[in-house]
């Protein structure tokens, strides 16, 4: 790890308001003294303008699960770039691999949020990764680089240098199962040369590059010993503040 780290927490749909508002509270007390580290969290939708309350003036960014590319109109049920911006978030997760795999997300799709996002000066945080059939099959880096190369499609070196990538094979997440320190590097320094290739040298280099799937208290500070791993999203083990403390307290 070679820069500032980045740490999201993703909760997915977990949370009620309340349980939302108390554990975004005990985060930002749990991380009041850390320093070095972007510390983001990703509560659902409904908590996110209550979430915004509470780590005002913390430690804590506040970042949207999911967003729809339109900026307004009749799309039922779907957020916008702006609206998420008017509610406080500086992140947003894109193309997480529950919304491509359960909700039918393409790699086109995706392109398209994090254009949206980038026009309201959302922070996208681009998700990634193979399937285990994938994996097994030696195609892993073949279907990030190709997942990576249509979602950043069109931007220009200034966009790009506010994406983060986030690599998470989806056999690991929330399966208990960790890529291992080396293999999640193979994928990252992939990544990282992809970058080098797309947008130079500079910006390959100050990308953050973070890693998602099972990532816990006990396996985050071998991960983050890799060169190429720049931090980690969270989804279980963020729903404890105090495990998830830990991982922002990386060692
Ligand atoms: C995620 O939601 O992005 C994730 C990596 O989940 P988990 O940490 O539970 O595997």
């Amino acid at each position: 790890m070679t820069k500032r780290a980045l740490i999201a927490g993703n909760w997915k749909m977990n949370t009620t308001l309340d349980e939302a508002a108390e554990l975004a509270a005990s985060v930002a007390d749990l991380t009041k003294g850390t320093e070095g580290v972007d510390i983001v969290l990703a509560p659902p939708s409904i908590s996110l303008d209550r979430v915004a309350g509470i780590i005002k003036d913390t430690n804590v960014s506040l970042s949207a699960q999911n967003l729809y590319f339109e900026e307004s109109g009749a799309f039922t049920g779907e957020l916008s770039a702006k609206m998420l911006a008017s509610v406080g978030c500086e992140y947003v997760i894109i193309g997480h691999s529950e919304r491509r795999e359960l909700f039918g997300e393409t790699d086109e799709g995706v392109n398209k949020k994090i254009m949206a996002a980038l026009r309201e000066g959302l922070l996208p945080i681009l998700c990634v990764g193979e399937t285990l059939e994938e994996r097994e099959a030696g195609r892993a880096l073949e279907r990030v680089s190709s997942q990576v190369r249509v979602a950043l499609s069109g931007l220009t070196n200034d966009e790009m240098a506010r994406v983060a990538v986030a690599y998470e094979p989806i056999w690991a997440i929330g399966t208990g199962r960790t890529a291992s320190p080396e293999d999640a590097e193979e994928i990252h320094g992939g990544i990282r040369g992809i970058l080098e290739e797309l947008y130079g040298k500079v910006i390959s280099d100050k990308t953050r590059i973070i890693y998602g799937g099972s990532v816990k208290p006990d396996n985050v500070d071998s991960l983050m010993a890799m060169e190429n791993i720049d931090g980690a999203l969270v989804g279980g083990a963020s729903l404890k503040a105090d495990g998830f403390a830990r991982i922002v307290n990386f060692e």
